[in-house]
């Protein structure tokens, strides 16, 4: 079994849906690397 992480930003994505504190309105406004993923996994078989 092959696995890939593809995302080890956080336990929790920014920005966070319907949150509108300054760290999330300033990630939708500039993006990458604002913005982040939360934890993700490819598993490849
Ligand atoms: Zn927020």
């Amino acid at each position: 079994m092959k696995l890939k992480i593809i995302g080890s930003g956080g336990c929790v994505s920014t920005p966070r849906p319907c949150c509108n504190c300054p760290i999330c309105v300033e990630a939708r406004e500039k993006g990458f690397p604002y913005a982040r993923t939360g934890c993700s996994l490819y598993l490849e078989d």
